[in-house]
C-alpha cells in the first residue's frame, strides 16, 4: 500500500510543477510580446508623427530651394506707408505687432516685404556680381550668392508673406531682435531662418526675416522647436 500511495502521489506533484512552469512560460511570452509591440508602436510614432490640428491653409505655403513658388501664384498686395508691399491677409497682424512694439518703445520698420520675380532676379545678379568682382569664378560666385540670396522663384519674399524687419531705417538692433524673438509668435510670425535649422532651410541665420504662419502654427512651431520645413512635413497641406 505505501508503495502504491507513493506511486500515485508523485505524478500529481510532477503535474503541478509542469503547470507552474507552463504558467511562467506563458507569462514570459506575454511580457516579451507586449514589450516588442510597444517598441514597434513607439518607432512608428516617431517615424510618422501625428499631423497638427489646423495644419492647412495659405499661411503654411512652403517656399524654399526645393519648393518653388506655385505656378501663377500672385498674392493680393497691400502697400505699406513706406512703399513696401505685403500680402493683404497678413497686414492686420503685422500692424498690430508694430503698434504693440511702438507702445513699448521699439520702432519696427519693414525694410523689405513682397518682391516680384524680376526684383529677386535683380538682387541675385547684383550680389553675384560683387563676388565676381572679388575674383571668384562663375561657379563660386553662384554658390556663394545662393547662401545669402534665394534663387528667383524660391524666395519667400515672392509670397508676400515674409518681411525683413529693421529698427527704423537702420540695421536691426539687438534690442529689436530680442523683442521680435519674444513676441512675434503672438502675432503669427516666426523667425524663419535660424542658425540651428540652416541645414533644413538652406538659408543662413537671418534674425530680421519673419514669416507669417498664423498664431496657432507659430505657437506649435515654438513649442516643438520646428522650422516650417519640419512643421509642414507633419502632413500639412497648403
Ligand atoms: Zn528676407
Amino acid at each position: 500500500m505505501p508503495a502504491a500511495a507513493y506511486n500515485t502521489v508523485m505524478p500529481k506533484r510532477k503535474t503541478k510543477r509542469r503547470v507552474r512552469w507552463l504558467r511562467l512560460l506563458i507569462l514570459m511570452c506575454i511580457l516579451t510580446t507586449s514589450a516588442f509591440l510597444s517598441i514597434v508602436y513607439l518607432e512608428n510614432r516617431e517615424g510618422r508623427p501625428e499631423p497638427f490640428s489646423q495644419c492647412q491653409g495659405w499661411n503654411l505655403l512652403l517656399v524654399n530651394r526645393d519648393h518653388p513658388l506655385p505656378e501663377g501664384y500672385e498674392p493680393t498686395l497691400l502697400k505699406l506707408s513706406n512703399g513696401q508691399y505685403v500680402d493683404e491677409r497678413i497686414y492686420p497682424e503685422l500692424q498690430a505687432m508694430f503698434d504693440e512694439a511702438r507702445s513699448q518703445g521699439i520702432r519696427l520698420y519693414v525694410r523689405s516685404g513682397y518682391r516680384s520675380n524680376e526684383k529677386q532676379q535683380e538682387l541675385f545678379a547684383k550680389r553675384k556680381q560683387t563676388y565676381l568682382d572679388k575674383g571668384m569664378s562663375e561657379e563660386e560666385a553662384e554658390a556663394e550668392t545662393k547662401k545669402w540670396v534665394s534663387v528667383p522663384g524660391t524666395s519667400e519674399h515672392e509670397t508676400g508673406l515674409a518681411v525683413d524687419i529693421n529698427t527704423e531705417k537702420k540695421r536691426l538692433t539687438q534690442q529689436t531682435a530680442d523683442w521680435l524673438h519674444m513676441h512675434a509668435a503672438e502675432y503669427g510670425f516666426v523667425q524663419r531662418y535660424e542658425e540651428s535649422k540652416s541645414a533644413l532651410t538652406g538659408v543662413n541665420n537671418e534674425p530680421w526675416h519673419y514669416r507669417y504662419v498664423g498664431a496657432e502654427a507659430a505657437r506649435q512651431m515654438a513649442e516643438g522647436d520646428l522650422c516650417l520645413e519640419e512643421y509642414v512635413a507633419r502632413g500639412c497641406r497648403y
